[in-house]
């Protein structure tokens, strides 16, 4: 017996669960994202693999959508059906003998005592669909880091084991944003750093890397590298740590009044988001997108934590007066965090 963690990651979740209720479009590429409608402007939020392979993936413009895969079944978001089906899925998950950890509504890890993880693994495989008709993979390691990463090799529908032992034959030459936790950004600075690849990154100096990057980040990175990751399954519900809403806007906005006017009403459904939750907020972060499609983030943390509407709406507004570019504005978002 011993300890395995197990990734189990639904697989196109969003796609998958509309394909079910429309059977007719199984096979065909499936784009899922705003009102369903690719002439008005809005962004992917999920692609079917099949409209994967026209180069359609979540955060592309849904105009540039249609013009990659024209042939593509465009739908609206319909986050109720897909949070239904989460909870089917995690309520299955829930049933085995683990500690379950949900990290998103289509992912969770799974803490087992077993002599075969992969039997278990196809286990989990064969309930999730028997409950949901829905395809899941499992990626299994010695920690969540490893599981989690073992997972993207077993898309889709797989199984797929990742440790110690094969963890540089599998990542060695990789990338470092091959690793979970490591952005374009980072991967950019490591480059400039002379670190290109996971490899690299972990025969680095964690002291040379924490002089450049910071006392946590830097040697953080070297264990990501390494695939160390101590950091336990906790079997403690899922809490939220943010509420977020964001427009997107059919014409830009070019007077930065009306900028302000429609990030008040952003702020104020934020606000009632985190009344319906009930826990107090810490910090406001606003999002600006630029036309045609830059993207900028300013946050402001609040004075003390909060839930009132109008302190959120303050704080939006703070944020946004960090903005100094006052250039047309295509989309606008509100996140406002928890205090943890
Ligand atoms: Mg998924």
């Amino acid at each position: 017996m011993s300890r395995w963690v197990l990734h189990v990651d639904l697989d196109q979740f969003v796609a998958a669960v509309e394909v079910l209720r429309r059977p007719e479009l199984r096979g065909r590429p499936v784009v899922v994202g705003g009102d369903g409608d690719p002439s008005k402007r809005g962004v992917v939020s999920t692609a079917s693999y099949e409209a994967r392979a026209f180069g359609v993936h979540s955060g592309l413009p849904l105009r540039t959508a249609a013009r990659r895969c024209p042939d593509a079944v465009f739908l609206p978001v319909d986050r109720e059906s897909y949070e239904a089906a989460s909870s089917e899925v995690m309520a299955t998950l829930r049933q085995f003998d683990a500690v379950v950890e949900v990290i998103g509504w289509d992912e969770a890890f799974l803490g087992v005592d077993t002599p075969d993880p992969e039997a278990v693994a196809r286990r989990i495989q064969a309930r999730v669909r028997g409950a949901t008709e829905l395809d899941c993979t499992v990626g299994i390691g010695h920690n969540k880091l490893q599981a989690k990463l073992a997972t993207g090799f077993g898309k889709p529908a797989g199984v797929f084991r990742l440790t110690g032992r094969t963890w540089f034959e599998i990542l060695g030459d990789l990338p470092t944003d091959a690793l979970w936790g490591i952005g374009p950004k980072t991967a950019r600075r490591l480059t400039g750093m002379g670190i290109g690849t996971v490899r690299e990154l972990a025969a680095a100096d964690p002291h040379e890397l924490a002089t450049r990057l910071g006392p946590a980040t830097g040697p953080w990175l070297v264990r990501l590298a390494r695939g160390q990751d101590d950091s336990p399954v906790v079997g403690t519900p899922y809490v939220a740590r943010s509420r977020s809403r964001e427009t997107t806007f059919q014409l830009d906005l070019e007077d930065w009044d009306e900028v302000r006017r429609e990030l008040v009403l952003l702020a104020r459904r934020v606000a009632q988001d985190v009344a319906a939750d009930g826990r107090p907020v810490g910090r406001v972060v606003v999002k600006v997108r630029y036309a045609p499609f830059i993207t900028r983030t300013h946050g402001h943390a609040l004075a003390a934590p909060a839930t009132e509407a109008f302190v959120i709406e303050q704080a939006a507004v703070a944020a946004l007066g960090r903005f100094t570019e006052r250039r047309p504005v295509r989309l606008l978002g509100v996140r406002a965090e928890f205090v943890r």
